[in-house]
């Protein structure tokens, strides 16, 4: 075939095209909304994008490389990879793959994995401190470079799920933000993928082959309440489709005079307004 004559697909892979292509357009637009709604990439940013090797976040790199290529304002992206030294890391996949497509990136090596591991309790999940560690690392990381945006690859399920740890577990009404500013105040967090469920980011990451690390390589597992979480989410999904979203929606969507939090709103201070004595009809 001549490089001039249309490229002919069989039906199978004609929709399978069509039906990725969507779903790109789909992620690409829900990712534009919430830059857009929460002000998260501003013209001049340096963003820097940490990449674990997992579906999301490789997800929100090509989503943000899409919406640089063709976005009104000018903004610059730095993938950053951790390599926390857990046995078995694939050291070779990250620079292959972010060498091939052409973003700027860099990664970084702490031997974290050991730290974890010490300073653990016997029978305790190894994420909480893992993930501080790492949080620590890639903060002061960004600092060094300049980024002022850290964009993290966190969708509309895991705030869901945050959501949820936080009412059973917390006793506190609160999710995963859109945007934070750190507690030093030297870096503004982002997730541009709020608005994105996990099954579309799964879908699109499968078709698009990344090369998937999976994160338990030091042996945890997933903490079981967020396990359990998960699972809900799930059967509501089947229940009742909308559900979830719905509750994502309830999260913009809130009324502080109608919860108790005497933080958000000044129950003591309610009074009813002055009462303008009623007139009787005789004028009396
Ligand atoms: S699964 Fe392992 S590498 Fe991943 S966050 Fe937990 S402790 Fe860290």
């Amino acid at each position: 075939m001549s490089s001039n004559e249309p490229a002919i697909f069989e039906p199978e892979e004609r929709k399978a095209r069509y039906d990725f292509n969507k779903l790109q357009k789909k992620l690409r637009r829900l990712t534009g909304r919430a830059i857009v709604d929460y002000g998260q990439i501003e013209d001049g940013d340096r963003v820097m994008v940490c990449l674990s090797g997992g579906k999301d976040s490789y997800t929100l790199l090509d989503m943000l490389m899409s919406l640089q290529r063709s976005a009104p304002i000018r903004f610059e992206l730095l993938a950053v990879n951790l390599d926390q030294k857990q046995p078995g890391f694939p050291e070779d996949v990250l620079p292959g793959y972010l060498a091939e497509l052409g973003v700027p990136y860099e990664i970084l090596e702490e031997d974290t994995y050991s730290i974890v591991r010490e300073k653990t309790p016997e029978g305790k999940t190894t994420c909480p401190i893992c993930s501080r560690l790492r949080r620590g690392i890639l903060y002061s990381h960004a600092d060094k470079r300049g980024a002022n945006k850290i964009a993290l690859g966190h969708h509309l399920d895991d705030v869901v799920e945050t959501l949820f740890l936080n009412l059973f577990y917390g006793g506190k009404m609160k999710a995963m933000p859109p945007k934070l500013k750190s507690d030093d105040g030297r870096n503004v967090v982002i997730r541009p993928l709020y608005y994105a469920r996990e099954r579309d980011v799964a879908a699109y990451s499968e078709a698009r082959r990344h090369p998937i690390i999976p994160c338990n390589l030091c042996g945890s597992q997933e903490n079981l309440q967020r396990q359990n979480i998960k699972a809900m989410l799930t059967e509501w999904d089947r229940q009742q489709p909308g559900r979830v979203e719905n509750i994502a929606r309830a999260l913009r969507n809130v009324a502080p005079s109608h919860l108790g939090d005497l933080g958000l709103f000044d129950f003591p201070g309610l009074k009813a307004d002055t009462l303008i004595p009623l007139v009787a009809r005789d004028g009396s």
